[in-house]
């Protein structure tokens, strides 16, 4: 079990480790435990602004997993992590619960165009490498899911998806290290910097002196290297879910998270009763640029992240849902949707244009919504390594994401060779744009 100081003294905390870690998310915790997997006895001080970790986007998450990527780099990272979400006992130990639950996630087709689209994804998921991905014709969908109501015409079925407990898992990364100490509550750590290194943290306790400084500060990590004056290749966007306290009595507590089509609004089961739900969608972005006019994204993220609720959102993703299946009554148009919800918003956080472009054959470069985060050593400071840009699944992928960055950290290979596409510099990777469709950016949870 990881050690854990609150508001420590100067006194208390440490003068050196091996490794400093800022930020005690997903990322974070899964950078510790793989690094002490890799290097058992390694020194490890990770710091945490909060009192307690998992204080940033997981809050907010559907917390849903699925190896159903179109990017092989994205597809291995998610198995591999998935692999580990299903046989907790082999990484953290017998008794580890982390609530995984693999019910599968149905993507759904209400017209023929969208039908042959998913089925060409299918195919495409095949191809790479993932042949348990099923297209399901209208007969299959509607024996296996006919509940969702008869406009349901395809769908595009992963039966190793699933969702977990978020705070379970980062839990389960701290409690199986053993020589991590984890500094809570610790408020503006700079980053020390000496000529083109980073050689430690300065807290209000004092200086932590170590050869490699991990970032790992989900919306925040652009703001910690500010401290030292790197420039990070990040955006961020607010994005929002809803937990319900009741659901419709056909949907079943053992049915698969569920996406519609565009603007893709999503669901799962959750707890005995309830569903959570996320859609995502552009109106978010009014109001975040200067002088109230419209903003792309935000290159710092503005607290409390709750402004970004919108009242609007549960009913909107509600009334969609209804619509495409066309439950005019019960079933998502049930008014028992929107007693006591949840609402709740987080960040996500993306490469900049900068960062991820295409080019074209006129040599211009044209960003576009990478879903690779950057697992990577900073290409130019020595000493700075990164965990950022985890987007809308960086759950899912912690555990692998946690040990590609211990390979760098270690200077090892990387745990297999796909995952140089989350090189800082790996601009552009091929079906990497928008989550769960080549065309749909921003929907990937
Ligand atoms: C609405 C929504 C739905 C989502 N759905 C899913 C999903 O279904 N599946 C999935 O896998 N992912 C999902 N995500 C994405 C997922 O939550 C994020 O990708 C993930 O939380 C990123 O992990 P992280 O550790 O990089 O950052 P965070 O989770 O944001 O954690 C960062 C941590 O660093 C700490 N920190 C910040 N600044 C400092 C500082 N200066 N010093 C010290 N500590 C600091 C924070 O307090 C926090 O604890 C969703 C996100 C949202 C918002």
């Amino acid at each position: 079990m990881a050690r854990s100081l609150l508001s420590p003294t100067t006194a208390e905390q440490p003068k050196t480790a091996d490794v400093i870690i800022v930020g005690g998310g997903p990322a974070g915790t899964a950078a510790a435990w793989a690094l002490e997997r890799a290097q058992p006895g390694i020194q490890i001080v990770l710091i945490e602004r909060a009192a307690q970790p998992g204080s940033g986007a997981s809050n907010a998450s559907l917390e849903n997993f699925r190896t159903a990527w179109a990017a092989p780099c994205l597809a291995r990272l998610m198995t591999r992590s998935i692999d580990l979400f299903m046989h907790p006992g082999e990484f953290f130990g017998e008794d580890t619960d982390l609530g995984a639950k693999q019910r599968g996630y149905l993507w759904c087709a209400f017209t023929e165009a969208q039908a042959a689209k998913l089925h060409a994804e299918v195919e495409h998921l095949h191809a790479i490498g993932l042949p348990h991905i099923q297209y399901l014709d209208t007969s299959e969908v509607q024996a296996r899911f006919g509940w969702l109501g008869p406009k349901l015409l395809a769908g595009k079925y992963d039966p190793r998806a699933g969702w977990l407990d978020s705070y379970a898992l980062i839990q389960a990364f701290l409690r199986a290290c053993q020589t991590t100490t984890v500094l809570l509550g610790v408020p503006d750590v700079r980053l020390v910097r000496e000529g083109d290194r980073i050689t430690g943290v300065e807290t209000v306790a004092g200086r932590i002196t170590a050869p490699a400084t991990l970032i790992a500060a989900g919306a925040d990590s652009r703001g910690v290297a500010a401290t030292a004056g790197v420039h990070l290749p990040l955006v961020m966007r607010p994005r929002q879910s809803f937990t319900t306290s009741w659901r419709h009595p056909e949907f079943p507590a053992d049915g698969p998270a569920i996406i519609g089509s565009a603007p893709f609004p999503h669901v799962r089961p959750e707890a005995q009763d309830g569903a959570i739900f996320g859609f995502e969608y552009a109106w978010n972005a009014k109001g975040m640029g200067e002088n109230g006019r419209a903003a792309e994204a935000l290159e710092a993220p503005i607290y409390p992240v709750d402004r970004w609720k919108d009242p609007r959102m549960p009913s909107v993703a509600l009334m969609l849902l209804a619509k495409q299946f066309g439950h005019e009554r019960g079933g998502f148009a049930s008014p028992n949707y929107l007693r006591g919800l949840d609402h709740r918003a987080g960040y996500y956080v993306y490469r900049d244009a900068a960062n991820a472009y295409t080019t074209s054959a006129d040599g211009q470069q044209r960003g576009y919504d990478s879903q690779r985060a950057i697992l990577d050593a900073h290409p130019e400071v020595h000493g700075l390594f990164l965990s950022v840009a985890h987007v809308g699944h960086g759950i899912m992928s912690a555990p692998a994401a946690g040990e590609i960055v211990a390979s760098r950290i270690l200077g090892r290979p990387l745990p297999d060779s796909a995952f140089a596409d989350f090189a800082w510099g790996a601009h552009y990777v091929e079906h990497d744009s928008g989550g769960l469709t080549p065309d749909n950016a921003g929907v990937e949870s």
